[in-house]
């Protein structure tokens, strides 16, 4: 880092293999101390740490002891990341954040109904549980297997500020699912890094870049045909009488329509 190219510690940081969806967090926001209120409690050699992210010599004492500097790396890359869990969400970290986002930095959506819809990263908000008496969550975890969590209303998004809970996951805004990096170098960033209301708060400064909902949606071909009695070449009923939209519930509908169920399109058709 002290060499004639004079490289910063955030850069540096930033550039690493694993580390594509980190900002650079400008230092005038981390050189304002109300911006760091409570983090000097989360973090370990706070002090160094914040020196070092900011390119401040280090004390002799620190260089001459090499396993010292190891946790004062490891805390400083910790800091960063709480940081910047913050700055995406102020209007310059959001403007650096959706730059990103346009450039496809995040990846993209792996539905094919999504048709390649650029993520954001996201941290962990897809524990279910009603708020307690005491603010915190109840509940577990759901969908570990598969696809990833899907993300739902009623989360506690307090808990996933915490380091150490869950690694960064991506989030798609058109089917508002939640998804594990395509890439194994992202597997080991932390979600606190970005905060759980990220996503969200880009999209309220910004709703011009939400994107509509994908007009289309799977349904298999085969359980469609298996609701018509097993039959592959059975003709399908004639269409129950009644104006469009009127369920078979209704008071309108005739005793025939009643009888039938629902009776939409044929899934396969669909397609
Ligand atoms: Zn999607």
């Amino acid at each position: 880092m002290s060499s004639s190219e004079e490289v910063s510690w955030i850069s540096w940081f930033c550039g690493l293999r694993g580390n594509e969806f980190f900002c650079e967090v400008d230092e005038d926001y981390i050189q304002d101390k109300f911006n760091l209120t409570g983090l000097n409690e989360q973090v370990p050699h706070y002090r160094q740490a914040l020196d070092m992210i900011l390119d401040l010599e280090p004390d002799e004492e620190l260089e001459d002891n090499p396993n010292q500097s190891d946790l004062i790396e490891q805390a400083a890359e910790m800091l960063y990341g709480l940081i910047h869990a913050r700055y995406i969400l102020t209007n310059r970290g959001i403007a650096q954040m959706l730059e990103k986002y346009q450039q496809g930095d995040f990846g993209y959506c792996p539905r094919v109904y999504c048709e390649n819809q650029p993520m954001l990263p996201i941290g962990k908000c897809w524990r279910r549980g009603r708020r307690a008496a005491d603010g915190r969550s109840s509940g577990k975890e759901v969908g570990q297997g598969g696809r990833a969590w899907r993300a739902e209303p009623g989360y506690l998004p307090g808990l996933s500020d915490i380091p150490g809970e869950a690694m960064v996951k991506l989030y798609c805004p058109k089917c508002m699912d939640v998804y594990t990096p395509k890439s194994s170098r992202h597997h080991h960033t932390d979600g606190a890094y970005f905060g759980t209301g990220f996503p969200h708060m880009l999209f309220m400064v910004h709703p011009e870049y939400r994107p509509k909902r994908p007009a289309n949606q799977f349904v298999p071909r085969w359980g469609a045909r298996q609701n018509h009695q097993g039959s592959q070449d059975r003709p399908r009923p004639p269409h129950r009488e009644g104006k469009r939209g009127q369920g078979p519930f209704l008071s309108s509908a005739s005793p025939k329509a009643r009888a039938l169920p629902a009776e939409g399109p044929c899934p396969g058709e669909v397609l």
